[in-house]
This record gives C-alpha cells, structure tokens and sequence, in this order.
C-alpha cells in the first residue's frame, strides 16, 4: 500500500448503518472515503433476523441482507473499504492518526466514528467461564438459537431485545422464561404483547440471575439461580440455556480521554451535528445515540456525520 493509500479525506470507523450511510454520502461528494472495519463487520444488525422497521421494505429485511445492501451501495460509489483492527487514534494534530493491529497506520483530513455498540453481560463469574466455553450463555439469538433445540431456555431483560430473542427462541425451544428485575416491561407494546401472547414464553418477575451452575464444572449450563429481589429469596432453575439481553455499551475503548463521553458513556456531539469537541471529528449511529438506537436513526446520522465532514473540508482547504 503506498503513503497515497494510507491516506484519505475522510475516515469512517465501523460498518453498521451509520459508517455505511456515511461512506455513501462521503463517497457521492468526490470524497473517496475509507470504512475501516474490524472482524463483525456490518455491526449489530449481522446478529438480527428480521427487520421490519427499516423504511422503504414493505414486508421487511433479513438485517444482514440490508448491511449487504448498504456495504455495496457504499462500495459502487467508490468507498474503499479495509479490514484492520484500529488500537489507537491521534485526534492531537492534523491528519489523524488511526493506528491498526495489523495493517500498519492510516491518516485522514476528518474522521467519522461509527463504531456503534455491543451486548452487556451480566458478568457473573460462572456465566464467563460458563459462556467463554460455548456452554450455553449467550447474547445472541440469531446467532446461537439453533444450537438450543428442545431446551428450556432463559431470556435475561425487560427491553425490546429480550422480548424479541425470547420469541425467537421458541422456534428452537420447548419453553422460554423472561427472567426480569421489575413488574414492568420496558419492551415497546407490539414486542411485549407479541412475547405475552405467546404460549411457550412465560415470566419471572422481580427477579435477577445471581449465578449459572454447570454439573462438575464441565461448563455447560445445566440451572442458574434465580433471587426474588423483593423477598430475597434464592431458587434454582433448571434450564439448558441463558440468553442475555440487558442492553448495550458504546464502543468508545479507543476515544475515553480524548472526546467527551456523557454518564452512560456515549460519545457527546455538538446539539443538532454530529460534531465532536475537536474539530473534524465526527460521531453518528450507537456509539453517540444511548436514546433511539435504530437502525434508521443510526443511518440518518451517518448521512449527517458525512455533511458536516464534507462542509468541514470545505471550509478548512483540504478534501479535495
Ligand atoms: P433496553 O435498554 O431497552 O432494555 C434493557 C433491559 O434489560 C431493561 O428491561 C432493563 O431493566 C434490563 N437490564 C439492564 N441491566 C440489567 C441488569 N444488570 N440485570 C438485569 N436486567 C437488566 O435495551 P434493549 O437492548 O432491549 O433495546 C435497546 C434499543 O433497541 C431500544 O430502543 C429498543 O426499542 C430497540 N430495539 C428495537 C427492536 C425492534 O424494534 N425490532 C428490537 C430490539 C431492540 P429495566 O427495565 O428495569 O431498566
């Protein structure tokens, strides 16, 4: 790769919706993006079955059907697009720096974040040993749900993702339980009724996770122990798996100290930009959004992260 390919006029971290959307306004305006990307390219919507939110597909999208989609649209208007882990950035001084594991370092006159957001776990200790041995724990439906034919299974959450992973589950499951901490789901109405009125799923309410046993320490899951958090009480739960669906973190590792993060940890942007607090660097999609988190939104602000860089070039002499 010469010095002229190592560097670019914008440089776009992550491939969900928003880094795409971005590459593909970026791209049009002449400006030849670079969509750096680490091995889970395409982001959140690889690991989903159906989209049926997404404007303009009447009777929704596979979600990694729809990141193809965008991945071409981005590639036909000449994004280049490079696998490499970055490890580090320089936002000190002008170009950029983004260093990677594996491909050397890269520069850029502006930088687009998109690097979205991934699963929490619990973090229970057996949940990580149990987990990290593909025994059972996961957070990922889509991706691990086949595995799990005729069990019984645990739905960890109360929110869109659980309703939707314990629905899902039940094609593979004989029984699904929604473990959730509070009375209330916070899950939208059509995802909670859907999970209510659905005969294999059933609930635990006021309730946490506060362990998963394996048999011998042979690290597949056989109960986790359930804690009713108002009587404290402990019992356990047989079940053949644990899926948990409690939310997301931003993917933020590589900016902490160096852009302002809110309480949760998001990237702050500049009210109605995209604009961080160095100029010429951009944030869109999860990795700046703890509110909506949808694929559309996440979309809508990569087309603004690539506006507000391609007016910043302009405006600063470089990009062209
Ligand atoms: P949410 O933050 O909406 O929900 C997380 C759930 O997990 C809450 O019920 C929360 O409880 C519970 N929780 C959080 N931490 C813990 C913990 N440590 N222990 C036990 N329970 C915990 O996240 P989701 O991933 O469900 O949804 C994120 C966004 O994505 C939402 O805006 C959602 O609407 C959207 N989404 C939309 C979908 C669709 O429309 N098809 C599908 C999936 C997600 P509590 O309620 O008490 O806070």
């Amino acid at each position: 790769m010469s010095t002229h390919d190592r560097h670019t006029n914008v440089m776009i971290l992550g491939s969900g919706p928003a880094g795409w959307t971005a590459a593909i306004y970026a791209a049009r305006a002449n400006l030849a993006p670079m969509v750096l990307h680490g091995p889970a390219r395409g982001g959140q919507l690889m690991l989903t079955t159906e989209v049926e939110n997404y404007p303009g597909f009447e009777h929704g999208i596979m979600g990694p059907k729809l990141m193809e989609l965008f991945e071409a649209q981005a590639a036909r208007f000449g994004t280049r697009i490079v696998q490499a882990w970055a490890t580090e950035v320089d936002l000190t001084k002008r170009p950029f720096t983004v260093k990677t594991a594996t491909d050397g370092d890269f520069t850029c006159d502006s930088l687009v974040i998109a690097t979205g957001a991934e699963a929490m776990w619990l973090d229970l200790p057996n949940e990580v040993r149990i987990r990290d041995a593909g025994g059972g724990v996961s957070a990922c439906a889509t991706c691990d749900g086949a595995f799990f034919k005729n069990k019984e299974l645990v739905v960890v959450g109360g929110g869109d993702t659980a309703m939707e992973e314990a629905n899902f589950l039940t094609r593979y499951a004989t029984k699904v339980t929604v473990v959730h901490r509070r009375d209330k789901l916070r899950a939208s109405k059509i995802m909670a009724d859907r999970a209510t009125k659905n005969p294999k799923i059933s609930f635990v309410w006021d309730s946490a996770v506060v362990d998963v046993l394996d048999t011998n320490g042979n690290k597949k899951i056989r109960a986790v122990v359930l804690e009713n958090l108002k009587s404290k009480e402990r019992t356990e739960f047989a079940c053949g798996g644990l899926f948990i669906a409690i939310g997301h973190k931003p993917n933020t590792e590589l900016f902490v100290g160096k852009l302002d993060c809110d309480a949760k940890g998001y990237l702050v942007t500049d009210a109605k930009s995209t604009a961080t607090k160095i100029p010429g660097v951009f944030a869109c999609g999860d990795v700046q959004d703890s509110v909506y988190r949808q694929a559309v939104t996440a979309a809508g602000t990569g087309c603004m992260a690539a506006i507000d860089a391609e007016r910043w070039l302009e405006a600063n002499g470089a990009g062209h």
